[in-house]
């Protein structure tokens, strides 16, 4: 019998730059554990911020717009999620489908704390010279 092992799969967290490994098979995890948690907890925020916005007329429902994608091919589909380019600018959203929500990819964000991206880069570059 033929043992079965998963190897380990190197991945670099897309929020921090941080190096970490996982044994897990299929979808690679886009955030370290630590930053997975705090974007969990800021997906949660933004999310709310934004009903807040749709519910005082600031922001209009996805099903109420066209995807904006699909218009820049000429078509006309009704959208079905806000997407955000960026988490860091939490009402900056725009309607597309599902199919270009999936094609325009997560959303950027900057983790807070002691730990952002450009403190940690910099520190990185002092590292190496
Ligand atoms: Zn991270
Ligand atoms: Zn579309």
């Amino acid at each position: 019998m033929r043992g079965y092992t998963i190897k380990e799969r190197k991945c670099a967290c897309r929020a921090c730059g941080d190096v970490f490994f996982i044994q897990q098979v299929g979808r690679v995890p886009l955030h370290c554990a630590d930053c997975d948690a705090e974007y969990r907890i800021l997906k949660g925020k933004i999310c709310n911020k934004v009903m807040r916005a749709i519910r005082d007329g600031k922001i209009k429902r996805a099903c109420e717009s066209f995807c904006v994608d699909c218009k820049a091919e000429g078509k006309r589909v009704r959208a079905q999620v806000l997407e955000h380019r960026s988490y860091d600018r939490p009402l900056e959203v725009v309607p597309v489908c599902r199919t270009h929500n999936y094609l325009r990819g997560p959303a950027t964000w900057t983790p807070g704390g002691k730990k952002t991206a450009t403190a940690r880069r910099k520190h990185r570059t002092k590292a190496a010279a």
